[in-house]
């Protein structure tokens, strides 16, 4: 019988919320990014975050919250992800191949928003790890160059190989020519990129927080210190990371904000737990 054997290798379109890969990346042995189809009904504000999982063994679904690292004009979505040896999610999410579904809740909420912080002058992107991703949403609205004069990029990582897709992401739109026709040829200095290793051999080195204290990151981009008139913070990372660049930020002056209560700079976790 055909019609029964056709049944048996065509997926079934069974997962509710599903939505269909359609390009994945491999960045290195704990980094992955990829794309799927957008619901036609959602809407969101970049730097937002959604859940998003797989179906579990006993049919419960295995969801968690991940960034949307497309701006809110893409037709699909990106997402970039850690890979977890023994992580319940991503050590199956790993291993998703175009045209495989994944679910995807499209309720997004998140503190990481425009809206949340005052006007200034510069804005400032604070991450370590996968943390980059909501501003990799965020550095490619056009609204972020609107309301800001300058972004500058503060990335870190143990390893070189590990700041490449957003190195990637910040060349590619330095030099976007549509960036460059809107904003002007010199749009390359209005978005200042800053990767820094920790572990391994680099040019620029060290923690996001000493540099800062120390004032380096103001001297190597010919920039002047935080101050609470013209700078603008988001912060992106670890637990531990987030509570020491939050020190830092106020002893510049700054103020924590929310979407209700808009400052000079809003927080938000990377995950949840001890992590690398
Ligand atoms: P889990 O059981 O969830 O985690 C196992 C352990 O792995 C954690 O205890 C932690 O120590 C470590 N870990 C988890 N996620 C990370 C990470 N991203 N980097 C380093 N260590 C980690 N993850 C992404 O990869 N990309 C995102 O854009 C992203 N956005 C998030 C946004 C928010 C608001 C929150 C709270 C978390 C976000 N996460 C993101 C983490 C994500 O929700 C999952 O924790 C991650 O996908 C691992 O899932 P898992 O089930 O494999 O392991």
């Amino acid at each position: 019988d055909l019609s029964v054997a056709d049944a048996a290798v065509k997926p079934a379109k069974t997962l509710p919320d599903a939505q269909t890969v359609t390009a994945v990346t491999h960045w290195s042995d704990t980094l992955f990014s990829f794309r799927v189809t957008r619901p036609a009904s959602l809407r969101f504000r970049s730097g937002e975050f959604v859940m998003i999982g797989l179906p579990g063994e006993n049919g419960k679904p295995i969801l968690r919250a991940y960034s949307i690292a497309s701006p809110n004009w893409d037709d699909e979505l990106e997402f970039y992800s850690i890979k977890v040896p023994d992580g319940p999610l991503t050590s199956k999410l790993q291993l998703i191949q175009p045209g495989d579904e994944i679910i995807l809740r499209p309720k997004p909420v998140g503190t990481l928003v425009l809206d949340a912080l005052l006007p200034g002058k510069r804005m400032w992107f604070l991450a370590t790890g996968t943390g980059l991703a909501p501003f990799a949403s965020l550095m490619r609205d056009p609204e972020t160059y609107e309301r800001y004069e300058q972004v500058i990029m503060m990335h870190t990582c143990r390893t070189a190989e590990e700041l490449n897709y957003g190195r990637e992401l910040v060349e590619n739109l330095r030099h976007d020519p549509l960036l460059g026709e809107i904003y002007g040829e010199d749009f390359a200095k209005r978005l200042l990129y800053y990767p820094t290793t920790t572990r391994e051999e680099s040019p620029f080195m060290g923690r996001i927080t000493d540099n800062l204290t120390s004032g380096k990151v103001f001297e190597d981009l010919g920039l002047p210190p935080m101050n609470t008139e013209n700078d603008r913070a988001m912060v992106c990372g670890s637990l531990a990371f987030n509570v020491d660049v939050k020190a830092v930020l106020e002893g510049f002056g700054l103020r924590e904000g929310a979407n209700s209560d808009p400052k000079e700079f809003v927080v938000e976790k990377a995950f949840v737990g001890e992590g690398v």
